[in-house]
Formats: C-alpha cells, structure tokens, sequence
C-alpha cells in the first residue's frame, strides 16, 4: 500500500510568537518547531494501516529546508521516506494542497492522511482540498477508524453532541482528529535510523495565492483584575459592573 501522511512544522505551544517586522509574518527568531500535534495521530494512523496491510508510509512536508526537522520526527516515529516539497515563499491553503497534489498525483496514493487541522494557522482545510484535488473521497475530524482488506473504511466522525459513523472505500484522504489512537513515542534506534532515511526534494510549480495576509496582530494585552470590595457588601457593585461594564449578565 502507498501511504503518505502530510505533516506540518509548527511553533512549540509553548513558545511566545512574535509578529515579524512586515506585520504579515511570524517572527521565526527563537522560535522551537515541532510535528504538528494532530499530525502525530496521522503519522500513527499510517503506522497502523501499514501494519496490518503491509506498504510504505511516506511523509510530505511543504515549506523551508527547516521543515526537513520535523520530517526527521515523523522518520523517527516509524515512517518509511519523506517528500519535502521545498518553499520559502508564503502559500495559504489552496497552495499548499495544490504543491501536495503535484508531489502526490503520479505515487497512485492508496491513504492519505492529515491532521484535523495545523496549529499555526488553522486553516482546517487540507482535507477537503486535497480530496478535491486528487479526485477521491475525504473523511474529516475522524476518531475511529477501520479498514477492510477490501479497501472499505468504516469512519467514526465527531459531531455536535455525538458521533456518526461514515463509509468510503480506498483510496481517500482522512484527518486525524485527537483520540484517534496514541501515538508511538520515537524509541532511540527510531531516532538513529531517521537521519540515514531518505528524503525526496520536490520543487513546486509556481503559485500566486488567491489568499494574501494583509496583517497579523496579537491579541490585546488583558486588563489586570479590579477587586470592588469584600464579602456580601461588595455584591451589590459586582453585579451592576458585570451588568453595565462587562456586559456578562
Ligand atoms: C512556506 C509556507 C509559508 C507560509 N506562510 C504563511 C504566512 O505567512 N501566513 C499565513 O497565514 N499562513 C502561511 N502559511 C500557511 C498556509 O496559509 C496554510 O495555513 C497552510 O499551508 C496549511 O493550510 P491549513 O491551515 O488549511 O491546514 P489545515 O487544514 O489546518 O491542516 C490540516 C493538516 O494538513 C496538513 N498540512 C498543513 N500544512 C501543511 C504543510 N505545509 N505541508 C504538509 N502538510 C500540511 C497537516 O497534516 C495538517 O495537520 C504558509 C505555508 C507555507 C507552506
């Protein structure tokens, strides 16, 4: 089977992002990356159909050479190869999946799978675009799955206040929603073995977005917390603030 997982290299959550100088940009100056959280469930839920069916998982990744690091983290989590897709120019969503599309349209892809979304810019649009484009079913947000010998996919998907449970067959594109299965830690022999596994750059075609970024701002600094007074005297004041100020109630 030809299983490719896309991957997304995206800021730590835990790192403070700054906007660049233009305004547009994410400041990338000190700034960790890491494999895109939803992406680990996806790189696990290409690990898995591998297992069960036998194939190849392959990893694509478009961006800078640095995205080649996170590629690496998906090798080391038990994947086969990578295709980087190699791009220092600024692409929204419809870029992305159509640089994808291009690296993928002659591998006769049985599986592609992506996360339910990419933490820097959350999108949410991968899935659908790709399934557009590439021409085969996409199944979104899924938290179970199970695939027949016969390629047929029973997809379990969340929805408001329940679940529904959805049918396709192979090939088709699927995100991985939290929950979907746990994903393996790289072992160390996982790590050694990533860095001598092979990694394809692509160049893609040229793009003009159909999307452009005007500006990026950071949310407003929160105002510090007003104590109005103590105890049950304090109530009468509290309400009408949270009434005429806050608008809460
Ligand atoms: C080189 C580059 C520069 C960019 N610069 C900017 C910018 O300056 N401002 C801005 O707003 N956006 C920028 N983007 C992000 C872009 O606009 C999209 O948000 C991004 O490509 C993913 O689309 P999405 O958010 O709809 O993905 P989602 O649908 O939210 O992501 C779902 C899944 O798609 C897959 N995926 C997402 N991105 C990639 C990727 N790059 N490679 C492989 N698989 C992926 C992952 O599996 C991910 O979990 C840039 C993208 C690239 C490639």
């Amino acid at each position: 089977m030809n299983i490719f997982v896309c991957v997304s290299h995206v800021p730590d959550t835990t790192t403070k992002v700054q906007v660049g100088g233009s305004g547009k940009e994410i400041d990338p100056s000190g700034v960790t990356y890491i494999l895109n959280p939803y992406d680990e469930y996806a790189v696990e839920a290409g690990l898995q159909l591998k297992e069960a069916r036998g194939g190849d998982v392959t990893l694509v990744c478009v961006g800078p050479e640095a995205v080649k690091e996170t590629i690496r983290k998906g090798l080391a989590m038990g994947a086969d190869k990578g295709i980087h897709v190699v791009t220092d120019a600024p692409r929204d969503s419809f870029g992305t999946a159509r640089a994808i599309t291009d690296a993928l349209k002659d591998r006769a892809a049985d599986a592609v799978f992506v996360g339910r979304q990419s933490i820097d810019y959350d999108g949410w649009q991968m899935c659908g675009l790709l399934g557009e484009m590439l021409g085969i079913p996409s199944i979104s947000v899924v938290t179970k799955l199970d695939i027949a010998e016969d390629g047929t996919i029973s997809a379990e998907r969340d929805i408001e206040g329940g679940s529904e449970t959805v049918t396709t067959k192979l090939p088709a594109v699927i995100s991985a929603q939290k929950g979907l299965n746990d994903p393996r830690y790289p072992k160390l022999q996982g790590i050694m073995a990533a860095k001598r596994k092979p990694i394809e750059d692509v160049a893609p075609a040229p793009y003009e977005n159909r999307v452009e970024v005007i500006e990026m701002t950071k949310p407003a600094i929160k105002e510090a917390g007003r104590i109005v007074g103590e105890g049950p005297a304090a109530v009468k004041d509290l309400v009408r603030l949270l009434h005429e100020e806050a608008k809460v109630i």
